[in-house]
């Protein structure tokens, strides 16, 4: 299998999908069968967008299946309102699990029945030293760790404790369920972890049925079995973990043998991708929530305006390897601005507006002016926009006294309104403060629709609205969350929070049809950028978030790229 980037280079498929191939190919699996497990404890973020891909793409590739399954074992930290944004994100993201909804707490009394198995066997018991104690005892990774006195339990002790520990009998903390393999093994995670631990916590979903809970190590694997997946694709720091889930693997009687393979996660640039960190500048209120603009979690950078595909986009072109590296978010922006370039209608709005008067222009009248919707997509067609009298321009785009290569409006000079008239500038009015408050200019009436019959040429175009027809907005310009490419790198992640990540803008304009795009559903604002309506958006008052400005850094960044090669 080979992904198009969208640079339109081919790629060769990554070590994963080779695996996938061959395994197929050799008769080892008959149909490949991936899965996606969230652990409900917060939203999903772009890192995750990068496995949601991978696993749902590869069972689509490959004409298999892949379950979406919840790995809910700490009730404590769990939430329903989780679970639901975890569904709707993936869904959003062009996935569908069919009837694939699968849960870790499904599988609570199988996995306790596991569990009592290994204490039968001789190979789990039951530890009543401290959570700190059997820390102490765990060892480093120069020494060997030092066996628990309950180690030695007989092995009808251990049941009758296990079975005491989950009908209720202890208190949080006192005792838990350890595997019995080798405190002296190098790897830290074959010195007896613990399968289960004492939460007298109600369950999302198991409510109070349980207050005993199997730890993540031990319930992954196993669910994993249980599912018939073929292929457990995870991110590189459970590969010391392989070795744990191997072994319980050959120590239970499951009904079936995952094979685990470890790839490198999704590290962005301007970026955090914790789900701790992201929970806690929630909390703290530094953003709007999980789904603020800024946020790197699905449900933000949709809100964002971030199209789904461009997501997909992203994931296929960053590909999958096994080396850690971070990805420069210019690349995400790059798929972002590809997509919308395609979809976005064109349409004008003005940030911060100065008024212009055409002085020779009849009081009164309208003209309906021809404007393009989309130069990418003429199926798009054009729209009606009105000219009158008074407009509106962009305070930016005229200077009283221009620098050498500012060609825009200046005393004196012409320029082009963009499918309407030139006009020029004859005065500046300004208020007793000083500040330029309107600018009287006359027009041209023979250059309707742009273009002047003498051949003049004006070298700058501006956007502009009818201010009659303008419809007032709120804008809300959005940058990076951090001020530094590595955040965090200084010591102090809050530290590196920008200030300048969002401007609110509240008195912006916007052409009529710019009220009626479904919030969501992305707009280009001519020279300004990509926008799309926020859901805070009231009737006759629209809000606009910024996805991202015109320019496209990424470009640039790969061309200097081939020049340093
Ligand atoms: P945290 O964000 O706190 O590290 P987590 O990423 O471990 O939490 P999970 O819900 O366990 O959160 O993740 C679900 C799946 O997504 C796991 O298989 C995990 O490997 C994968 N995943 C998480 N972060 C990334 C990332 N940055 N890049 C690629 N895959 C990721
Ligand atoms: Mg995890």
């Amino acid at each position: 299998m080979s992904a198009d980037t969208p640079g339109g280079e081919r790629e060769r498929a990554d070590f994963v999908r080779e695996i996938v191939a061959e395994d197929l190919r050799s008769g080892k699996h008959r149909t490949v069968v991936t899965r996606f497990p969230p652990e409900p404890n917060g939203y999903l973020h772009i890192g995750h967008a990068k496995s949601i891909c991978l696993n749902f793409g590869i069972a689509q590739e490959f004409g298999g299946r892949c379950h979406l399954r919840f790995d809910d074992t700490n009730p404590t930290r769990e939430e329903q309102e989780y679970i639901d944004a975890i569904e709707a994100d993936v869904r959003w993201l062009g996935f569908d699990w069919g009837e694939h909804l699968y849960h870790a707490s499904d599988y609570f009394e199988q996995l306790y029945e596991w569990a009592v198995h290994l204490i039968r066997a001789g190979k789990a018991y039951v530890d009543d030293l401290s959570a700190d104690e059997i820390r102490e005892h765990r060892g480093t990774l120069t020494e060997p760790g030092r066996d628990s006195p309950y180690r030695t339990r007989a092995i009808e002790e251990n049941l009758d404790l296990f079975e005491r520990m989950r009908k209720g009998e202890f208190p949080d903390g006192t005792r838990v369920l350890r595997a019995k393999i080798d405190m002296a093994s190098g790897n830290i995670n074959l010195r007896d972890p613990v399968l289960y631990r004492i939460l007298h916590a109600s369950h999302p979903r198991t409510g109070d049925a349980w207050c005993i809970y199997p730890t993540y190590d031990f319930a992954h694997g196993q669910s994993d079995a249980i599912e018939g997946i073929t292929h457990s694709i995870c991110t590189l720091e459970f590969e010391d973990h392989r070795p744990l889930y191997d072994w319980f693997i050959e120590n239970l009687p499951v009904p079936s043998r995952p094979r685990q393979y470890e790839f490198a996660r999704l590290n962005l640039s301007y970026t955090v991708l914790s789900k701790r960190f992201l929970l806690r500048i929630v909390n703290e209120g530094r953003v709007r929530g999980w789904d603020d603009p800024r946020m790197p979690t699905i449900s933000g950078i949709r809100r964002r305006g971030y199209p789904a595909e461009a997501i997909r986009d992203f994931a296929a072109m960053i590909g999958v390897a096994k080396r850690d590296s971070v990805v420069d978010v210019a690349m995400l922006e790059h798929c972002v601005r590809d997509a919308l370039n395609r979809r976005a209608p064109r349409r004008f709005a003005i940030l911060r507006p100065l008024k212009v008067v055409i002085e020779n222009y009849p009081e009164g009248k309208v003209e309906e002016l021809d404007a393009v919707n989309n130069p990418e997509d003429f199926s798009a067609g054009t729209r009606k926009v009105p000219f009158s009298r008074e407009l509106w321009i962009e305070r930016e785009d005229f200077m009283e006294d221009p620098p050498k290569k500012f060609y825009r409006l200046a005393p004196g000079r012409e320029v082009r309104l963009r499918y309407a008239y030139l006009i020029a500038c004859r005065e500046v009015l300004k208020n007793a403060a000083g500040e330029i408050v309107e600018l009287r200019c006359t027009y041209d009436p023979a250059t309707r629709g742009g273009d002047a019959p003498d051949g003049r040429r004006p070298k700058a175009t501006l956007h502009w609205i009818s201010a009659a027809h303008a419809i007032p907005a709120e804008v809300r310009l959005y940058d990076h969350l951090f001020t530094r490419p590595d955040p965090g790198a200084g010591g102090d992640l809050l530290a590196d929070l920008s200030p300048k990540s969002e401007e609110v803008l509240a008195g912006c304009l916007v052409e009529r049809a710019v009220a009626e795009v479904p919030v969501g559903e992305p707009v280009q604002f001519e020279r300004l950028g990509y926008f799309c309506p926020d859901p805070d958006s009231k009737a006759g008052r629209p809000v606009l978030n910024r996805t991202l400005t015109l320019k496209d850094t990424w470009v640039r960044i790969q061309a200097r790229g081939r020049q340093d090669d």
